[in-house]
């Protein structure tokens, strides 16, 4: 299909030039050229089966883990927030759509007295995001708990992969790009709701000790390199507290990045840059992005 005609044939589904700094954690960055809000799996698969082959697609679960530049982003950004239905069944899997968040999981999983799942209130992301960075904290990880996943290409065809299919790896899949994850089967275990919110009570004390919360950041900057913690790297280099425009590195966690007062997207990019600089040439290790930085500079 030509873009004119799918355009038209989408008309009352798409919005044009959109405002994506909404729905980042970060609260920057440019327009999207078409945005399109996923309602259901069969919309998604006739929109893709007809979309040209010229235009690219973003995906944004809750943008936590995204910085958008400033130009925005030329292509289709796909929300996924209300794809959100999570249920159980008889044999106790859990299945969540791509844009529950991680912690309604979590609670659902408290409310249906399955363990395991707690981790998931500590990260503020979306299911599909969190299977697309293999996401984990306090010693679990999505690769722990995930058993498949239901996706679709681009060309709006289905297909599941199991979690060994996938190549789960440290904040990453090996598997191709272009795969947007629709729903996820998790494990878990029976649990009493004693010990479930204990964990939990847990997870939000320790947030609350060791990472800046109420400001507006896209989580760890960077990825730990092998046997090394990035904040730590990014400690020594000298880089705590550093501001470039509205871009800060935070006070309490170094691998945070703040967008302190009115920052851009650039200086967001252009801070992380400096001190990936600042590490190598104090440190002499190279930090790699954990987030995703996507979009016209
Ligand atoms: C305060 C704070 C604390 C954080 N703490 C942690 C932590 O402890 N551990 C951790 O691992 N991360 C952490 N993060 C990072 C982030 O929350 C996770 O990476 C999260 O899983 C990202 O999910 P999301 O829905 O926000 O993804 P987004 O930020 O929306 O997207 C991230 C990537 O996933 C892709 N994506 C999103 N949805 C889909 C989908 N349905 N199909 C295919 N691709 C998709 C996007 O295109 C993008 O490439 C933190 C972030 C913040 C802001």
């Amino acid at each position: 299909m030509d873009l004119d005609t799918f355009k038209n044939r989408f008309l009352n589904k798409i919005q044009f030039d959109y405002e994506l700094a909404q729905f980042t954690w970060f609260g920057v960055g440019g327009k999207a050229e078409i945005l399109f809000i996923v309602e259901d799996l069969i919309s998604l698969s006739d929109f893709l089966k007809n979309k040209p082959n010229e235009l690219d697609i973003l995906i944004i679960g809750a943008g936590s883990n995204l910085l958008i530049r400033d130009k925005g982003f030329k292509g289709i950004v796909l929300l996924t927030k209300k794809l959100n239905k999570i249920n159980i069944d008889k044999n106790h899997i859990i299945t969540a759509e791509a844009g529950a968040t991680d912690a309604e999981v979590a609670r659902f999983a408290r409310n249906n007295l399955r363990g395991g799942l707690e981790f998931l209130l500590g990260i503020p992301g979306t299911i599909g995001g969190g299977v697309k960075m293999n996401s984990g904290a306090f010693g679990s990880e999505f690769k722990d708990v995930l058993i498949d996943v239901k996706a679709i290409n681009h060309l709006g065809q289905f297909k599941t992969f199991t979690n060994k299919e996938l190549g789960m790896k440290y904040r990453g899949l090996e598997i191709s790009e272009e795969w947007i994850f629709c729903s996820a089967r998790l494990k878990s275990f029976k649990d009493e709701k004693i010990n479930i919110e204990n964990k939990m009570k847990k997870i939000i004390a320790l947030r609350k000790e060791a990472q800046p919360t109420g400001v507006k950041t896209g989580g760890s900057t960077f990825k730990n390199p092998i046997g090394n913690k990035a904040w730590k790297l990014i400690d020594r280099a000298g880089c705590r507290g550093f501001k470039i425009g509205g871009a800060m590195i935070s006070e309490k966690h170094c691998n945070f990045i703040i967008n302190s007062k009115k920052s851009t997207a650039k200086d967001i990019e252009d801070l992380g840059e400096h001190v990936k600089y600042k590490v190598k040439k104090v440190c002499g290790i190279e930090l790699n992005w954990e987030i995703k930085r996507i979009g016209t500079k």
